[in-house]
């Protein structure tokens, strides 16, 4: 039974601060080990990407990939007895975060092969799909990707019209369709195909329903389109996948036929977080560019870092990159636990980490000024290679609403039974002394939290004192929509930023505490680190100020009618010439 999740108790006003505290640590063993493979992947980097050059032409060589599957690089996380590295969650992201800064192209072909194209078989496989696949997934002789898209099936994953139709003697599926944008689409060996099935429900009734797929090539009937030309990440494979009658034995079904779709959200909240990982690697690179050149470059006299202007910029990076790191990390942590729900955790890290690697690179090409610009010098390109991560892997648009709804689901259902039991009072007794309690003992003992240092206080308290109100806000939204709440996007999107900064600020606070802790409590060794957590606090502070005003005084009802005419003219309705 999976615990409830931080974030998921912080929507009812709880603040399970065992889950955060203290902050996780690798054992020193497990650190030395990945240390040694950083520093292989960090020579190997050096001495033969030439990444410039391969998004000049928008391919690597295949070798690269070779390579780093001799070093054990397309199993990370596959357990030694099917011949992976064996690694963590956590020891998994931190070399994706390693690649990442090397070379983003490179990091999304291992991400697209591990973190999502044979995941689906780690989490869901049964013993002898492992034993048949895992092996040759790791050594790198079968080349994974994740088959979801289609070219009228994006965001919402569940309209997806791939069909799978059993054989009439049962022994295998009959696959039809076309699948778009596949990462690795065009190197791929073992795909893993979400097509819909009929399946026959509890009543009798016949439904289509998602199931996952395992399908190895080469195979009658599946043809592969060619490269996409793209504006980041360019020398990934990026392809359209065709199905055509391919005969998928039964045993290839995984996680259960009709489970195809808690078996792909599951894939993508494991998978969100080696790209959110990914994006530290970029962002650390973007800040340490910035600072060289904000040290070197001479304008009016003075070196550009000497500046209010680009010392805000690179105080903002540092501090929003140590916010995001300590998120990642306490995400996977939670993953490596085992038994803890994360999925809302995972995908503010995703919104967060994406976002925050924009800014960098976004700022890093600010800073560089012209140079930034030119193709001469790899900023441009770090700027280009960023912007995907804000659209795959769930839009941060879809993730915002997955996060508020998914929080406030729990909130919402003990709503409605408090509803049914105010009808029945006797029957309903649970839900409403539950529900009577929680209340009470937010407004008159108030959540706390025991674990943070007292160096931390004020920091400490802001939490305290935002997560009682974000429920109480929780509860009026419930409250006003009901369950028509899934179509207020303006006020997910608020309630979602309120969550995202709530987790952001709970890692940070956890992460310093462990800082001063292992310091014996000196508050001037850990100075930076307290500074960061400070200016992030003001930061968030004002953040979440804003949007819990906006809950009740927003212009959104403005924005619509603006929108509206908009649609309507299908243009920009103003010329200064009348
Ligand atoms: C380089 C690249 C690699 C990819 N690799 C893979 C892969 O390996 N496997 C795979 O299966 N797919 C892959 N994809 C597909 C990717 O996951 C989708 O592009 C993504 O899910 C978004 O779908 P879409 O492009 O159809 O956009 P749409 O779903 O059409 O969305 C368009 C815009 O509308 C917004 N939107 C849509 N619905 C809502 C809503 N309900 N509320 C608010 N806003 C909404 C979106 O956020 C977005 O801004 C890849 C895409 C790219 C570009």
């Amino acid at each position: 039974m999976e615990q409830m999740s931080f974030m998921k108790s912080i929507f009812f006003g709880q603040i399970k601060e065992e889950l955060m505290f203290p902050y996780p640590k690798l054992h020193p063993d497990t650190t030395e080990t990945i240390r040694m493979v950083l520093d292989t992947v960090s020579k190997f980097a050096n001495n033969s990407f030439k990444t410039n050059e391969w998004d000049k032409k928008g391919e690597m060589p295949k070798e690269i990939i070779s390579h780093l599957a001799e070093m054990g690089l397309l199993g990370i996380g596959v357990p030694e007895e099917y011949g992976g590295l064996g690694f963590s969650q956590t020891a998994y992201a931190r070399l994706m975060e390693e690649i990442s800064g090397h070379d983003g192209s490179v990091a999304v072909t291992l991400g697209a092969h591990q973190s999502i194209g044979f995941k689906a078989l780690m989490l869901f496989g049964t013993e002898e799909q492992k034993k048949k696949y895992l092996p040759r997934l790791a050594s790198g002789q079968l080349i994974a990707c994740y088959c979801l898209t289609e070219p009228g099936s994006g965001s919402d994953a569940a309209s997806i019209k791939t069909k799978a139709t059993l054989s009439s003697d049962a022994t295998h599926y009959i696959l039809n369709g076309s699948k778009l944008w596949i990462t690795n689409g065009g190197i791929a060996s073992f795909l893993t195909v979400f097509a819909k099935t009929e399946v026959t429900d509890g009543k009798g009734e016949k439904k289509e329903k998602v199931t996952c797929f395992m399908v190895e090539l080469p195979i009658d009937g599946v043809s592969v389109g060619p490269k996409e030309d793209k504006l980041g990440i360019r020398h990934t494979w990026t392809n359209e996948i065709h199905f055509e009658n391919v005969k998928i034995p039964i045993a290839n079904v995984l996680g259960g036929v009709g489970h195809g779709f808690k078996v792909a959200m599951g894939v993508l909240n494991h998978g969100r977080l080696g790209l959110a990982a990914g994006c530290m690697g970029g962002a650390k690179k973007c800040l340490e560019t910035s600072i060289i050149h904000a040290n070197e470059r001479v304008q009016f006299q003075k070196k550009i870092g000497e500046f209010g202007m680009i010392q805000e910029k690179i105080g903002r990076m540092m501090t929003n990159i140590y916010a995001a790191e300590s998120m990642v990390y306490m995400t996977t942590s939670l993953i490596d636990r085992k038994n803890i729900d994360y999925s809302i955790e995972s995908a503010i890290t995703k919104v967060f980490a994406t976002e925050v690697l924009w800014e960098c690179a976004d700022e890093n090409v600010q800073i560089w000024g012209g140079a930034g610009f030119m193709k001469e010098y790899p900023y441009e390109r770090w700027l280009r290679d960023a912007r995907i991560n804000r659209i795959f892997e769930g839009t941060n648009e879809i993730l915002r609403a997955f996060i508020a709804l998914s929080g406030m689901q729990g909130p919402g259902q003990t709503l409605a039974g408090l509803a049914e039991a105010i009808k029945y009072p006797l029957k309903g007794l649970g839900p409403v002394s539950d529900f009577v309690l929680r209340k009470i003992k937010r407004s008159v003992v108030g959540e706390t939290i025991t674990k943070a240092h007292p160096e931390l206080h004020k920091l400490t308290s802001m939490i305290e004192e935002y997560v009682p109100e974000f429920a109480t806000q929780v509860e009026v939204l419930l409250r006003r929509h009901g369950s028509k709440i899934h179509l207020r996007q303006f006020a997910q999107k608020r309630i979602a930023d309120i969550a995202i900064d709530l987790y952001a600020m709970s890692c940070v606070l956890s992460r310093v505490t462990r800082a001063i802790e292992e310091n014996g409590g000196s508050v001037e060794k850990c100075e930076l680190e307290i500074a960061i957590a400070r200016s992030f606090f003001m930061r968030s502070n004002r953040r979440i100020q804003g949007n819990l005003k906006a809950i009740d005084k927003n212009d959104d009802e403005l924005i619509k009618l603006i929108v509206a005419k908009g649609y309507e003219l299908e243009k920009y309705p103003f010329d200064v010439l009348g």
